[in-house]
């Protein structure tokens, strides 16, 4: 169940500027292309001569960018650009989140900028948000370095970076996003989060983690806003 709606307008009040993870609230990226099919394609075609890449187990692709990172570091780069190449396809058969459209009109209403936040590629970020003709929606996209996958979150890295576009302090932000990975990044960044428990279980673990709130629908989060300036 989502917080009450009074406790998410006054997290929400003193924020100008909302930083939101893309794979969760804003789409299911690999509800069309599942992950494992993905992760399978990167271990083909990273495959060489001295067999597969490390991690080769894994059926998370980023979490495999992360091994191949650990252990071939060699093999980032073209790792990296192999994967993003995945995730611009697989953005195309992407699940739209209910009520995800509704949270950025409700930001952009309230005279909210929105900050993309991702772990995803950038590429596949502007591919979706202009395939949907989202993108005057979104101030700015902050996916994963290329080359450089220790810039993932839990990393405040690219949470950083958005406030530092936004010339924001973390004071005027929050982060909303659906893994614990998200809060974790955001307190690193000196902000609070409000994690989007998509899936039952998350909600304990994302208030576990240390969120300010929890909300089980991205329309609750959007209504708290509409209801509160409107
Ligand atoms: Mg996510």
């Amino acid at each position: 169940m989502s917080a009450a709606p009074e406790e998410l307008a006054s997290v929400l009040a003193p924020v100008r500027h909302v930083l939101l993870d893309f794979d969760g609230p804003v789409c299911s990226v690999f509800a069309g292309f599942p992950a494992p099919d993905v992760a399978r394609r990167m271990v083909e075609l990273l495959s060489g001569p001295d067999g597969p890449p490390p991690g080769c187990e894994e059926s998370d692709p980023l979490a495999l960018l992360r091994r191949i990172a650990e252990e071939r570091e060699d093999l980032v780069p073209v790792a990296d650009e192999v994967l993003a190449r995945l995730e611009v396809e697989a953005v195309d058969r992407a699940q739209p989140t209910p009520g995800g459209v509704a949270f950025l009109e409700a930001c952009a209403a309230s005279g909210r900028s929105v900050w993309m936040v991702s772990n995803n590629a950038t590429v596949a970020i502007d591919r979706y948000l202009s395939t949907h003709g989202l993108g005057r929606f979104v101030a700015g996209q902050f996916g994963r370095v290329s080359g450089q996958p220790k810039s993932m979150k839990p990393s405040p890295r690219l949470l950083s970076a958005a406030m530092g576009a936004a010339e924001a302090k973390p004071s005027d932000c929050i982060f909303v996003g659906d893994a614990v990975r998200d809060v974790e990044a955001a307190h690193a960044a000196g902000m609070e989060a409000i994690g989007y428990a998509n899936k039952p279980g998350k909600d304990a673990a994302l208030t576990e983690a240390g969120a300010v709130a929890v909300v089980t629908s991205m329309d609750d989060l959007a209504r708290a806003i509409v209801d509160r300036d409107g």
